[in-house]
């Protein structure tokens, strides 16, 4: 079995096609068939001969060529040249949660048996990107367009994403062979596995350019911090997220940008908590203001607004005003303003206050008194349990 290059045997460069293969193979034959070949010694012919059909049994296939690309010739070596026979003996894949054993083929070979090789040079879309945007909950309520500072990959502007300095060309990758992946030996105790990876030498380009860009290090991309505008509507609620559409990485050779992702945090608010679409606010008042009622003013998120509390209205009881909340994402209808009444108790009376309170007592029938007398034998009880 030859050692060889299969497309330096054949003449042909890694990304020649079906056609291409053939043609160089039907040259080469001519020239090399023992028979009739004139000015080479007849042993040698034989060799190349030899060689060169076993390159073209293995170029012309699309599977053993995509084996080839990715394991050079150890992709055939246990089993002479037969495809597939250098991975014989692997059992148990079940413990993998693989569905056996072809789908680890489907699994190895998938990018060059087919789609890899062709991949490898097409289009690719850039990847999505995340970030996160803090608002206040007055932004939340009126809507606000956030200028966002997002580091992303974009297509560099000196070579407009090639990769290559003017005039530069690019070459095979030598250590993969133009297939762009390289394969992996890892020993696992249940055997030697071999799988493929993109290859380090040209990141699975399959391809080196000989004199890179130099603003981009022949990478075609280049991390840019940039501003981003994203309009944030009104109403969206915390851990939403907004998609702007094409501001993620820019794509490879031509392929589609991602899109970028806006996480939304909300900044606590010293006055407002949010329920759904409704904002949510305690708002002190005093014992005569609950016992008798009247209007009360109560913050809003844009100033104050006034209430009416009724006469007797207990510590604790919600109030909704109409139309003063957060608009509903979609609709745009407003939620409400949900206010709790605290009734506070005075801590700092003077004289005179203590003596009105002591009067409202009597007044109510009361006696505030007594009540001490009752807690000062409760004081007695206590001492004497030695509590
Ligand atoms: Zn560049
Ligand atoms: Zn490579």
């Amino acid at each position: 079995m030859s050692k060889k290059d299969y497309y330096e045997i054949l003449g042909v460069d890694r990304s020649a096609s079906d056609a291409d293969i053939k043609q160089a193979y039907r040259k080469m034959a001519r020239t090399y068939h023992p028979d009739v070949c004139q000015d080479v010694d007849k042993k040698e012919a034989e060799e190349r001969f030899k060689e060169i059909n076993e390159a073209y049994g293995i170029l012309s296939d699309p599977q053993k060529r995509g084996a080839y690309d990715q394991f050079g010739h150890d992709a055939f070596r246990a089993g002479g040249s037969d495809f597939g026979g250098g991975f014989g003996g692997f059992g148990g894949f079940s413990d993998f949660g693989f569905g056996g054993i072809d789908d680890l083929f489907n699994m190895f070979f998938q990018s060059g048996a087919g789609g890899g090789r062709a991949s490898r040079s097409q289009p690719q879309r850039g990847n999505d990107l995340r970030t996160d945007a803090t608002l206040t909950l007055e932004e939340i309520v009126w809507g606000v367009e956030k200028e966002l500072e997002i580091s992303s990959l974009r297509t560099c502007s000196m070579c407009f994403g090639t990769g290559a300095s003017d005039g530069a060309s690019s070459q095979t990758c030598s250590n993969c062979q133009g297939s762009g992946q390289e394969k992996i030996v890892q020993n696992t105790m249940f055997g030697r596995f071999i799988r493929s990876g993109p290859c380090r030498n040209c990141q699975g380009e399959g391809v080196v350019i000989s004199s890179p860009c130099e603003e981009c290090n022949g990478l075609g991309r280049v991390s840019k911090k940039r501003k981003v505008t994203v309009k944030i509507p009104p109403g969206i609620d915390e851990g939403s997220r907004i998609r702007v559409p094409g501001e993620g990485d820019s794509g490879t050779k031509g392929g589609h940008p991602g899109d970028l992702y806006v996480f939304i945090n909300v900044k606590p608010h010293k006055v407002f908590k949010r329920i759904n679409d409704d904002l949510y606010c305690e708002k002190n008042v005093s014992f005569p203001r609950a016992a008798l009622g009247g209007i009360v003013s109560v913050p809003t998120i844009d100033g104050e607004t006034e209430l009416e509390i009724p006469h007797g209205t207990q510590s604790e009881s919600l109030f909704k005003i109409k139309g003063q909340g957060i608009p509903h994402l979609r609709s745009g209808k407003k939620g409400d303003l949900q206010v709790k009444i605290i009734v506070k108790v005075p801590t700092k009376l003077n004289s005179e206050q203590k003596r009105l309170l002591k009067e409202y007592a009597t007044a109510s029938g009361e006696d505030l008194d007594s009540l001490q007398q009752e807690k000062g034998i409760f004081g007695k009880v206590k001492d004497a349990l030695g509590i």
